[in-house]
């Protein structure tokens, strides 16, 4: 890949704030906060062998830019975005490997994965990213003592996309996620998004701003909004 960080970042953010402004839907903030994560780690971290799993299906927007800088989506698909026929608003098994939208539902799709590896000895690596306000999901906390109960670790990365807020308000405000607590890692830096998946741990959890970049920068308008003209012009800028 010769095309270097800077310019992948412009192009992705642009795309996809384009993306979104056309389509005049809103979740462009929690796409935005997981960008620069799913970009670093589709051109940097995956082996074709890999498996990855957006369980916050609605941050789709992000993966199919990040697929677009990788030549597997086209501009023409892009521009279909939201509309019938087209990429819909939440990931389905049609761009990613299951269809999500309901959260607390790709963690445990993933261990059961990451166990079927274990068993059958197959060393691939899997991927997960979940939102923060998705931690508060029981089924996510399931998954996660069997992934610990069943060391799951080795072979299954568990990515937290944590920008502080969810669809309703703050994620600290709707309900405490501190067990979840993990070393922090700055998911806008490429170097501490390198230094995280460079390390051991199987629980990265990224510090990151929702909407980050835009006019709905931290805000919570940023979950359901979508831009006005005048805030997309203003977002490019
Ligand atoms: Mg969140």
């Amino acid at each position: 890949m010769n095309e270097s960080w800077d310019t992948l970042q412009k192009r992705v953010y642009n795309r996809l704030l384009e993306m979104h402004y056309e389509a005049n839907v809103g979740h462009l903030g929690g796409n935005i906060s997981c960008l620069d994560i799913l970009l670093y780690l589709h051109h940097y971290v995956m082996r074709p062998e890999d498996i990855f799993i957006l369980s916050k299906g609605h941050s789709a927007g992000a993966l199919y830019v990040v697929l677009w800088t990788l030549g597997i989506l086209d501009d023409e698909q892009l521009r279909t975005f939201h509309k019938d026929g087209g990429l819909c608003g939440h990931i389905t098994s049609k761009h990613g490997t299951f269809s999500t939208g309901s959260l607390g539902h790709g963690l445990p799709l993933a261990v059961g994965m990451a166990k079927a590896d274990q068993i059958t000895n197959n060393k691939r690596q899997i991927y997960c990213l979940l939102s923060d306000g998705e931690l508060q999901e029981g089924s996510t906390q399931e998954a996660r003592n069997f992934c610990n109960r069943h060391n799951l670790g080795n072979n299954l990365k568990i990515i937290i996309d944590g920008n502080g807020w969810q669809g309703i308000d703050s994620t600290e405000t709707c309900l405490d996620i501190r067990p979840w607590n993990a070393v922090r890692y700055n998911g806008h830096s490429k170097e501490n998004i390198k230094r995280a998946f460079d390390g051991i741990q199987n629980i990265l959890w990224f510090q990151t701003i929702k909407g980050y970049n835009t006019i709905y920068e931290n805000k919570l308008e940023s979950h359901y909004w979508p831009l006005t003209k005048e805030q997309y012009e203003a977002s490019i800028r």
